[in-house]
């Protein structure tokens, strides 16, 4: 378990939160100088392994500013005398999106700039390349999948077609058999810190939501799980009965004021205090909407538990119309459902095709399929004589209006870049950054729409890809997804087989692939947001050795019986940290105007402000592609149908 740890950074993402003034000067510099102009030769951050996602060196500008002491010793300004018509901060989805939109308003001479502050583009969704070996593996660094729990609008689905994404053909490029047909199932692993013993157990339960994978069709799976799993008798006894039970646990009330009562209590509470369930039944269930949510059962609310399919309401007789306050996760969509498509790299994929669109030759290819395996050229994203320019490594620390925002035609725009602070002036600007960000750059707007801003705090999530020589230990053990409610990482999966544009998946378990791994950061008993910002500081906080380490010795226990050895059978680990993942999604056991009715503070905080327009998924508090999409769409509609 213990050999070979072979990357060590000592950057990596210590002790940043907590307050840039804790860390040492000679860590900014190291940081800063660990970037390199995106126009070097060999420049490639989709292959770079190691801590990525929020990567050392794309946050500490941003830091320095929040704690004040960024302007105490920026540099002075450096006038680029750029001048755009639009200038987008942020090139993820939505700020590419954003370029997309302009260009067919404004037409293709458009100057467009889209500054980031990472070393790639695409935002979360991010692109991970493994060559260890000779192997050829793709990974996402981020967004998974085109899926969403509502309906893509017809916006969203126009840009899809228009990219070349035939979502309907989807199903022609996964092996949904390769699992199955080798008998490999879900599983659940019950870790000694938690439950007294390390077990792999196949999973009975028929519900599934995070793995994508089946439940084992074994007959005599409940009386399996009774002798295997190292829970109490009477754990054993009410996990069955909650999944197989035909109650009404709420007797004497109409389903509406049910659903009113489950809407303000978390599951967990509905768990012990009405099914009235052993705790370790809690214990078993607490990660399981770690995946969709970056929190635990104890801060979903019952309803939402309804609205998933989590067990313990087939006897509740709820009538099937979602109830009032629910979280559009938990809101079931047929139509929604079949709107699915994965590729290796996940949405990547869209991002790249994005980038394609608005710079042709910085990726070469002209379908959606040759695009999966084509080499981005780096070089050509930011050169003289393009339209559209991605500047990567440039957080932006200013935008502000020249003159009265009511009347003003130019807007500036500074960032630092490469221990430089530059300027560059635009007729427009989009905010598709992080909506927490922005009332640190446009001390402008007005300060109820700042503090609506600052209220998206966004979800912290880790996603870790292991690239492993082979997958024996899962065949031995019948395993393709593991559901580890006590470990790091509480969701462990193979690689969703998916095979396109010359892109082969693993097909045999003697060959390499990747083990995807995905952890949420949170402080279980607390307020949503305080969990957020607590999991934030703890996943800045915390080294790469610290994730390697436990990547190590989960796979290890969890997979030992089936002959893994993790000194042996890792050859790369990328963990894409993501202190800012998901768009906070409001929540009716902590956002009343949810449950009551209201404006939401993203209507407050999207608005526009003289030239001045702001997307991203934060702006509909909805932590999917379509919405980045969809703000995208309608930020440039703001600024261009004046
Ligand atoms: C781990 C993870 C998995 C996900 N999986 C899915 C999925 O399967 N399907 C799905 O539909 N959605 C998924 N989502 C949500 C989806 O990725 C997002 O809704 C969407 O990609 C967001 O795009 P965006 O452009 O709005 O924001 P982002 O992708 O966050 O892009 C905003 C960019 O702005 C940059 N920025 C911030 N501050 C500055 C600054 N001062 N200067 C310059 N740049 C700045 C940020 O670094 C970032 O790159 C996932 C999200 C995460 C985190």
């Amino acid at each position: 378990m213990g050999a070979r740890i072979t990357r060590r950074d000592f950057l990596n993402g210590v002790a940043i939160t907590a307050g840039a003034a804790m860390i040492p000067p000679e860590m900014w510099a190291a940081a800063a100088a660990d970037l390199q102009a995106q126009d070097a030769p060999g420049y490639y951050p989709p292959a770079k392994t190691g801590l990525r996602g929020s990567h050392p060196g794309s946050f500490e500008t941003m830091h320095k500013l929040r704690d004040g002491s960024f302007w105490e010793d920026a540099p002075k300004p450096v006038d680029t005398g750029e001048a755009y018509d639009l200038v987008i901060v942020g090139g993820g989805v939505s700020g590419l999106a954003a370029a997309h939109y302009f260009r067919k308003a404004a037409g293709d001479k458009a100057r467009i700039l889209i500054l980031e502050n990472h070393d790639d583009f695409g935002g979360h969704a991010k692109r991970n390349e493994f060559h260890a070996g000779g192997t050829n593996r793709l990974g996402f660094g981020g967004t998974y999948s085109i899926e969403s729990p509502a309906p893509y609008s017809a916006v969203a689905k126009a840009l899809i077609e228009e990219l070349g994404i035939d979502v309907h053909s989807y199903s022609k490029y996964v092996d949904h058999e390769i699992y199955r047909s080798r008998g490999l199932y879900r599983s659940i692993f019950f870790d000694k810190e938690t439950f007294g013993a390390d077990r792999l157990v196949t999973d009975p339960s028929s519900y599934d939501l995070e793995s994508g994978e089946a439940r084992s069709p074994e007959p005599d799976l409940w009386k399996k799980f009774a002798a295997e799993a190292p829970l109490h008798d009477e754990a054993k006894r009410d996990y069955s009965r909650l999944h197989t039970e035909n109650k009404d646990y709420l007797p004497g009330l109409t389903s509406d004021q049910k659903k009113q009562r489950l809407a303000r209590m978390s599951y967990a509470a509905f768990l012990s205090d009405v099914v009235r369930v052993h705790p370790d039944v809690v214990r078993v269930l607490q990660a399981r909407p770690h995946g969709l949510f970056g929190l635990g059962i104890d801060a979903v609310s019952a309803q939402d538990a309804w609205g998933l399919g989590y067990p313990g309401f087939v006897g509740m007789k709820l009538d099937a119309t979602p109830g009032k306050g629910m979280n559009r996760d938990a809101i079931p969509s047929e139509e929604a459902e079949k709107y699915f498509f994965h590729f290796p790299d996940g949405n990547a994929t869209i991002a790249r095709l994005l980038v394609r669109k608005l710079i042709p030759t910085a990726i070469p290819g002209g379908s959606a399929s040759d695009v999966v395996l084509a080499k981005a050229d780096y070089s050509k994203l930011d050169q003289a004589g393009s339209p559209v320019h991605i500047r990567l490594n440039s957080t932006v620390v200013k935008v502000m209006h020249k003159g009265d925002p009511k009347s003003a035609t130019e807007v500036e725009v500074s960032y630092f870049t490469e221990k430089k602070l530059k300027t560059v002036r635009a007729a427009n600007c989009i905010l598709a950054c992080w909506h927490v960000v922005i009332p640190y750059i446009a001390a402008e707007l007005p300060d109820a729409q700042q503090e609506a801003l600052a209220s998206a705090q966004k979800v912290p999530l880790v996603y870790s890809n292991v690239l492993v020589r082979n997958w024996t230990s899962f065949q031995k053990l019948g395993t393709s997804a593991v559901y580890a409610p006590g470990c790091y990482h509480s969701h462990v999966r193979l690689d969703l087989p998916v095979s396109i544009g010359g892109y082969a998946c693993s097909k045999n378990p003697d060959e390499p692939i990747v083990i995807f791994m995905m952890k949420a950061a949170c402080k279980p008993g607390r307020p949503a947001r305080e969990q957020h910002k607590f999991g934030r500081i703890q996943l800045y906080m915390t080294p790469f050795e610290t994730y390697e380490r436990n990547i190590r010795e989960q796979l290890a226990r969890m997979l030992g019986g089936g002959g893994f050895d993790a000194a042996r059978d890792i050859l790369e680990i990328t963990v894409n940290r993501w202190p800012h993942g998901y768009a906070y999604e409001y929540n009716s056991l902590f956002d009343p105007f949810w449950l009551e009715g209201g404006e939401q503070p993203c209507e407050v905080a999207r608005r526009p402000f003289g030239r001045i327009a702001i997307a991203n998924s934060d702006a509909d508090a909805y932590a999917y592609t379509d919405c980045a999409i969809d703000q995208a769409y309608r930020a440039v509609q703001e600024l261009t149908k004046k």
